[in-house]
């Protein structure tokens, strides 16, 4: 059975921290599914769909790494998937507290689903999708944060 892990989040929008992630798992795993949560979108900036095609564009030469948009519960979709592993990045203390609820919620929900906690690289440990766009609406320069056809996308979307 290959060996499946499910990355979710908002990815709004990917950073490099996000790619870091996304390459050392696509490395221990048969296959990566980056999952685009849809239903937290209320205030994003990008529509899942944009997220989406950001993350193909940025990942797409992997190609054990598949994107999917889905609006509902992650391990409802694992069990469709047939995939038994939740990948996740830590990045400070301040995320061990929700992912830690997270990952036994889920456990509770399924118990033979697994959550796997990853450190941040230390070269990326502090960039969130939060602190880009906040960065990206002062003004400030998202290189070497977020890969460059984000910054391209970015710089649209705040023109509009
Ligand atoms: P969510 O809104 O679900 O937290 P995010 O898109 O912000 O989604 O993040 C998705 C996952 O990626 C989370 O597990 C988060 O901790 C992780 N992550 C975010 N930024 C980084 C980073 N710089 N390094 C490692 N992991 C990160």
């Amino acid at each position: 059975m290959a060996n499946i892990a499910v990355y979710p989040g908002s990815f709004d929008p990917i950073t490099m921290g996000h790619v870091d992630l996304i390459n050392r798992m696509a490395r221990l795993y048969d296959e990566v599914i980056v999952l685009v949560a849809q239903s937290s979108q209320k205030n994003s900036l990008f529509t899942a769909e944009e997220r989406k095609e950001l993350i193909l564009k940025t990942m797409g030469h992997l190609n054990n790494v598949r994107v999917d948009i889905f609006d509902g519960l992650t391990v409802e979709y694992m069990k469709k998937a047939n995939a038994r592993v939740i990948v996740r990045g830590l990045r400070a203390v301040v995320d061990f507290e929700y992912e830690m609820t997270m990952a036994n919620i889920n456990k509770k929900l399924a118990p033979n689903i697994e959550t796997m906690l990853v450190f941040a690289s230390p070269e990326y440990y502090y960039i969130s999708s939060r602190g880009v766009k906040e960065l990206a609406i002062n003004g400030g320069s998202l290189k070497d944060l977020v890969p460059d056809v984000v910054i391209e996308a970015m710089a649209k979307k705040l023109k509009k």
